[in-house]
C-alpha cells in the first residue's frame, strides 16, 4: 500500500488536531460504531431538533483514516439540515466506493475529498466510512424516536 498517497496533509492535520472530539452532554442520540477489520471505534453524539444537525461530537480510537474522517464529517455537517447532511454522506459514500473513478466534489464534501485516494484501497474503505455511517445511523435513530413520539 502506498501510504504516502493516502496520508495526505489534510488527513494528517485532522488526525493530529481532531475537530469536535469531546462528547457533549445530553445528545439526542448516541451511537457506537466499530470497524472490526481495523480495530477502529467511535462513539458519536448527535444533537438535532429534527430539522438541522445542531451538533456532532465524538470520541474514539483507531487508525488515522478513521479518526481524521470522523473529524471531517463532524465539522462538515454541523448546522446543515438533515436532508443536506444525508446528501453529503451519500456523496462521500459514492466517492469512497468508486474505486477511484469519483474524485468527489469539494463544494459538497469539503475536506472529505482528501479521502478520494482511499477508494483505491478496499481494506481502508470501512475506516473512511466509519464516522459518516455513524452520523447516518444517528439521524435514522433520532427520526425513528421522533416518529414514535408523534404516534403516542
Ligand atoms: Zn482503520
Amino acid at each position: 500500500m502506498e501510504l504516502d498517497s493516502l496520508y495526505q496533509e489534510v488527513i494528517l492535520d485532522h488526525y493530529k488536531h481532531p475537530q469536535h472530539k469531546a462528547l457533549s452532554p445530553n445528545p439526542t442520540v448516541q451511537v457506537h460504531h466499530v470497524n472490526t477489520s481495523c480495530g477502529d471505534e467511535i462513539t458519536l453524539n448527535l444533537h438535532t431538533d429534527g430539522i438541522s444537525v445542531n451538533n456532532v461530537t465524538w470520541d474514539g480510537v483507531g487508525c488515522s483514516i478513521s479518526q481524521a474522517s470522523t473529524s471531517v464529517v463532524s465539522d462538515l455537517v454541523r448546522g446543515k439540515t438533515i436532508a443536506e447532511t444525508l446528501a453529503i454522506i451519500d456523496a462521500f459514500q459514492a466517492m469512497i466506493q468508486s474505486k477511484g473513478s469519483d474524485a468527489g466534489d469539494e463544494d459538497i464534501l469539503g475536506d472529505g475529498v482528501a479521502f478520494a485516494g482511499v477508494a483505491k484501497f478496499p481494506a481502508r474503505v470501512k475506516c473512511a466510512l466509519l464516522g459518516w455511517m455513524a452520523v447516518k445511523d444517528a439521524l435514522a435513530q433520532s427520526e425513528k424516536a421522533q416518529s414514535e413520539k408523534n404516534e403516542r
